[in-house]
């Protein structure tokens, strides 16, 4: 996929900007990170997919080469119900992290790219003098193939 080439070559211009290389190690945890991004896996879950492109590689490198792009801001650690940290890619294109839906039925995880929260940020400035420049949402609910099967059951 050339996007996703592009958006590797995007992330090794920041690690050498920060005076790291894209190493082998490094490369399979972006591909990885880029091929599951809507997933929000956790270190483990990342591990155990990264070791297919790169066998030799240990959870304390996965671990390690986490914080790195944690602290890079090129992943962002987000935490859900069950309380488990996973990572999650930010989109280069995207000046704002992306929301998020969960759902409380299924437990299932949608993403909303859009940011939808200009005029609320224009609030806060206008009331609280604060310059909004991120945030971190979720909407707690119930998902569309939820609700459908809950009206469904009201009706039988
Ligand atoms: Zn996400
Ligand atoms: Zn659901």
């Amino acid at each position: 996929m050339v996007f996703q080439e592009e958006h590797i070559t995007e992330i090794g211009k920041k690690l050498h900007q920060a005076g790291m290389k894209l190493t082998p190690q490094r490369r399979a945890t972006v591909n990885t990170l880029l091929k599951y991004q809507t997933k929000h896996l956790s270190a483990e879950e990342l591990f155990t997919l990264i070791k297919l492109e790169e066998p030799e590689i240990g959870l304390a490198t996965v671990y390690r080469t986490l914080d790195l792009l944690t602290e890079l801001q090129i992943v962002e650690r987000v935490t859900f119900d069950d309380g488990v940290a996973r990572y999650d890619l930010r989109r280069a294109d995207q000046q704002h992290f992306h929301h998020h839906l969960l759902c409380s039925v299924c437990g299932k995880v949608e993403e909303i790219h859009e940011d939808l929260l200009g005029e609320v940020e224009n609030e806060v400035l206008r009331k609280y003098g604060f310059t909004v420049q991120d945030h971190r949402l979720t909407f707690h609910g119930v998902c569309e193939a939820c609700s459908r099967k809950e009206r469904y059951q009201d009706q039988g």
